[in-house]
């Protein structure tokens, strides 16, 4: 059976780029006779608030998109997250970091890679004991140790998109973090254990989050979770060819109907076709 998820993280009000992604996943799913799951990604809970998640679900509502079974809010299931990340503890594939954002950019890594400068490894060469002693009275995130994930990968990591296959190249990420130094989990780490613990069988989001998906392949394979398909899809953009922001009043959903268009205009607007 098709499942697909709309996960947004509810860091502003819904737009319309952000609607047409929802619709992009529910019409794939309803077309297959399948599901259709809404999950909060809202872990960053510095940026997320819960009168935005209470808007985009009434805005989805509005919008005639309807999901089946219960919204899955990653707040409330922080235990799972703590879980998987310490079975990659256990297997050595995580060490704890301790530098603060000014001592990355101090260490001036030259190297890039998809998501910005690259961790230099500064705390990979800790030694166990200072580590323990630290962990237990520093503030410390959890990285992966790229080079010992990719040591346990024997084939090469492919996924599916569109029907076509696409090798991943995931080591040009570095040491990414899986556990925030403010909260135990991280986009990559939660997204990931979600798909598999709701079964999601397709992945569709926007075409930005493309090289994302050969990160998520490995972590996928080293947790031993089935690999979805998946769909990027193009991202909506303005009039000067500008990714729709949450910030711009002009395409949220809520700032349109409260303003009196209708649901017809507003999807009109979104691309979405008649329901
Ligand atoms: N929560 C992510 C976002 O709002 C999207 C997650 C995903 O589709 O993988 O950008």
């Amino acid at each position: 059976m098709t499942i697909t998820r709309f996960a947004p993280s509810p860091t502003g009000h819904l737009h319309l780029g952000s609607a047409y992604a929802a619709w992009f996943a529910w019409q794939r799913a309803r077309a297959a006779g399948g599901q259709f799951l809404l999950r909060i990604e809202d872990i960053d809970t510095q940026r997320c608030r819960t009168d935005y998640t209470d808007a985009l679900i009434t805005d989805l509502d509005w919008l005639g998109l309807d999901w089946d079974g219960p919204v899955r809010v990653q707040t409330e299931h922080l235990g799972d997250y703590r879980a998987a990340l310490d079975g990659l503890k256990r297997r050595g594939l995580v060490y704890p970091c301790f530098c603060s954002r000014a001592d990355i950019a101090a260490a001036g890594s030259a190297a890039h890679g998809p998501e910005g400068p690259i961790y230099p490894g500064t705390c990979r060469h800790v030694s166990p004991e200072c580590r323990a002693v630290r962990v237990a009275c520093e503030p410390h995130a959890w990285r992966l140790d790229m080079q010992a994930a990719l040591a346990q990968i024997d084939a090469p990591l492919v996924f599916t998109e569109h029907g076509e296959i696409r090798v991943c190249d995931p080591a040009r990420f570095g040491d990414v973090v899986l556990e925030r130094r403010d909260t135990p989990g991280s986009y990559h780490l939660c997204v990931t254990h979600d798909d598999w613990l709701q079964g999601v069988t397709l992945v569709t989001r926007g075409e930005d989050l493309l090289e994302t998906t050969e990160l998520h392949r490995l972590i996928q394979a080293l947790m031993g979770w089935p690999a979805p398909a998946y769909a990027h899809h193009v991202l909506l953009r303005d009039a000067t060819g500008q990714r729709l922001a949450k910030r711009d009043a002009a395409t949220s959903v809520h700032v349109l109907r409260a303003s009196g268009a209708t649901a017809d205009a507003v999807r009109a607007l979104a691309g979405i076709p008649g329901l």
